[in-house]
């Protein structure tokens, strides 16, 4: 891009705007996916709504190229485009709690970690991710799962307003009273539909939590799957607990024994009440006692962060999902295979549940389109080593092809990994995928966000 168009921009806006010949640029350019490697002409760092109208009018009307970044922690780096400009939220990370009405209005560009810390001081919470540096944008707008789903359902259950900058420039507030068919699209449609700049959440009761972590060896994962698939759907809401496998990491709370060891395992968070966690927890035993069983309350920002430090920024990630309602014998075969092949110390696959809470909405009441979905199934290759990026990527992708056959066709927008393609992206959207092309047309006609997985806008 000319300098002249960048000193333009940079007399408009009251952020800072970084090109290629900035001091900043490399560090700017990174995301979360160190395998993304994508040269932007431009970053504009937005203070507030104001810069995000002001860069977008720019960026429309000079017909360039635009994404948005909120977190910058999608796989495939939807938050960049090479030679395109990005709208970058980070510098709109703040966190207003109104305790009383037990509500919280985030800037866009807010990690989990910012409104865990906020709302914790209120002994509040509500639903989100599991990694406190994941962006609160990219992960509502795909609809949001976590720790809290099976008591108080997806982040976009818990989403009341949306303040947007639309492609058109102007600015308005989607709810379930003004621009419901936009509110309604935003709630499972990713960042297709403008520029989100603050999201206000409803609250829930969640202080302390008590906190589980069980494994056992890689080789029972068949013992351990047909007890977990019989016994989550069925528990009590206050328990959540996540499928696993892994390779234990070099420390605490594993005993050395358990280190670097290959295993099956579940993460548990329980809402209840704390004196009885633990018993409630003892079920663990039931598909064969656990090699390591550990329990403990913690708040709940600590639960939220437990696992930050294995996987900083800057590490190589394959991934991709699926969503499952059952999980049946043929599956679990595929699981304990690519369990025993995991290729790195750091790649996993979780099956995170999306039930109980999460089925009261109608199906049709948001855009996520997997009501009846009983799991969200993540398979990702990690490693810091750019080299092992072929093997991280090759295991994933066959791992995928071989649970595919038994899911429900689709993936959670956000686990979708790179260069998936357009049917994908339709199985994903699935039955909603005609509905959000309509609002598309009328929100987006002619395509400006388009740096994420993509929806035509219907003719
Ligand atoms: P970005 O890369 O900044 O954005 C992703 C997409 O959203 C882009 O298309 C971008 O344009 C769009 N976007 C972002 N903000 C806005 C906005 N304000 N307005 C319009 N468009 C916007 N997901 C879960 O649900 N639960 C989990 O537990 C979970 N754990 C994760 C753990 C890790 C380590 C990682 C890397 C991801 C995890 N995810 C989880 C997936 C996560 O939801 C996605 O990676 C999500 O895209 C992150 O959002 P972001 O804003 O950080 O990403």
């Amino acid at each position: 891009m000319e300098s002249a168009i960048l000193d333009l921009m940079r007399a408009e806006l009251r952020g800072p705007v970084i090109g290629p010949h900035d001091p900043d640029y490399t560090e700017a350019r990174k995301v979360y996916n160190a395998m993304i490697d994508k040269r932007p002409a431009a970053l504009i760092e937005c203070r507030d709504a104001g810069d995000v109208m002001a860069a977008l009018a720019f960026i429309r009307d000079n017909g360039l190229e635009l994404a948005v970044r909120g977190g910058g922690h999608s796989g495939p780096g939807l938050c960049l485009v090479d030679g395109g400009v990005t709208i970058d939220l980070a510098p709109m990370r703040w966190v207003h709690v109104d305790p009383d009405a037990r509500t919280a209005q985030v800037g866009a560009g807010s990690r989990l970690g910012d409104l865990d810390h906020a709302t914790h001081a209120f002994g509040l919470a509500t639903p989100a991710g599991i990694v406190s540096m994941t962006g609160v944008g990219g992960l509502t707008l795909g609809g949001g799962h976590g720790y809290l789903t099976r008591k108080y359902g997806l982040t976009v259950d818990n989403l009341l307003a949306a303040d947007v900058v639309l492609a058109d420039g102007s600015y308005i507030t989607a709810s379930e009273t003004e621009h419901p068919d936009l509110f309604w699209a935003l709630r499972g449609g990713g960042g297709n539909f403008g520029v989100v700049t603050s999201f206000t959440y409803q609250l829930h009761p969640v202080d302390t939590v008590g906190v589980g972590i069980t494994v056992w060896p890689v080789e029972k994962t068949r013992d351990v799957l047909a007890w977990y698939r019989e016994y989550l759907p069925q528990a009590p809401e206050d328990v959540y607990g996540f499928f696993m496998l892994l390779t234990i990491p070099p420390g605490p709370p594993f005993p050395e024994e358990l280190h670097g060891k290959k295993m099956c395992g579940i993460v548990w968070c329980h809402t209840g009440d704390l004196d009885g966690f633990e018993e409630d927890l003892t079920v663990v035993d039931e598909p064969g006692t656990p090699d390591f069983h550990f329990t403990a309350p913690m708040p709940y920002p600590i639960l939220q962060s437990l696992f930050d430090e294995l996987i900083p920024t800057g590490y190589q990630w394959y991934w991709r999902g699926d969503f499952f309602d059952r999980i049946p014998d043929p599956a679990m075969g595929v699981h304990l295979e690519y369990g025993e092949k995991l290729p790195t110390p750091l790649s996993l696959m979780h099956l995170y549940p999306v039930d109980a809470a999460a089925h009261r909405p109608g199906p049709d009441d948001t855009a996520w389109s997997y009501r009846d979905a009983v799991w969200s199934g993540v398979f990702a290759g990690i490693d810091p080593d750019p080299a092992n990026a072929g093997a991280i990527k090759e295991w994933c992708v066959d791992y995928w092809r071989d649970i595919h056959p038994y899911s429900m066709g689709g993936s959670y927008v956000n686990f979708m990994g790179e260069g998936e393609g357009q049917e994908r992206v339709r199985a994903t959207y699935g039955d909603h995928y005609d509905r959000l092309a309509q609002v598309k047309r009328t929100y987006d006609p002619y395509n400006l966000f388009h740096a994420n997985q993509n929806i035509d806008p219907a003719p």
